[in-house]
């Protein structure tokens, strides 16, 4: 049973990907930040809460999303597996996610999606013009690509130390990085 976080910076194709890992596999894709976009689209009281550091390009606290995310993976775990993609973004959100979780349902491949910060800028601008992301404009994606710099960094460092991260050139067309994927996975 695949149980994946694909890691990431933003623009880097994890969505992407994620989307047809899950496919492929029957694992659940979990994705924090479509999930936060539809409960802001929704007007929840959630999305409220949320939708000022989405659009700014900061982090969520990791309170609110470890209360989303943690019985999510917890219940693809006992079904079909899991892809996080987006999540944890944070160290603590990563040190949550080992804590808090039963061993049987943490995960234990990390794929980290190799992209070059200047590629990551021309990709967002493709993307902005297809889907209308408040937060794909060229000041906030800047902001984004520092937060992740700063917050997601140590969480690349802490699979690292596991000896579970494995790294994937993410550039080339989408089949060929698909087949890199899928390599790294055995899949
Ligand atoms: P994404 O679609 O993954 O690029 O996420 C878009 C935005 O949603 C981020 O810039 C954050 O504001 C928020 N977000 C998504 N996932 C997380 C997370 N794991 N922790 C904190 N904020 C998150």
């Amino acid at each position: 049973m695949l149980k994946l976080v694909l890691l990431g910076p933003p623009g880097s194709g994890k969505g992407t990907h994620a989307a047809q890992l899950s496919q492929l596999t029957g694992a659940a894709h979990i994705s924090t930040g479509d999930l936060l976009r539809a409960e802001v689209d929704a007007g929840t009281e959630l999305g409220r809460r949320v939708a000022g550091y989405q659009v700014a390009g900061e982090l969520v606290p990791d309170s609110v999303i470890l209360a989303v995310a943690l019985p999510l993976v917890e219940a693809a775990a006992a079904g079909s597996g899991y892809v996080l993609d987006g999540f944890p973004r944070s160290l603590r959100q990563a040190q949550t996610l080992d804590e808090r979780v039963p061993a049987a349902a943490r995960a234990d491949q990390i794929v980290l999606l190799v992209v070059p910060e200047a590629e990551l800028v021309t990709r967002m601008l493709v993307r902005a013009g297809r889907e209308h992301r408040p937060d794909d404009t060229t000041e906030i994606f800047g902001r984004r690509l520092s937060v992740y710099e700063a917050e997601t960094r140590p969480v690349i460092d802490y699979y690292r130390e596991q000896g579970l991260l494995r790294e994937v050139d993410a550039v080339g067309d989408l089949d060929e990085v698909t087949g890199r994927i899928r390599a790294a996975l055995e899949l």
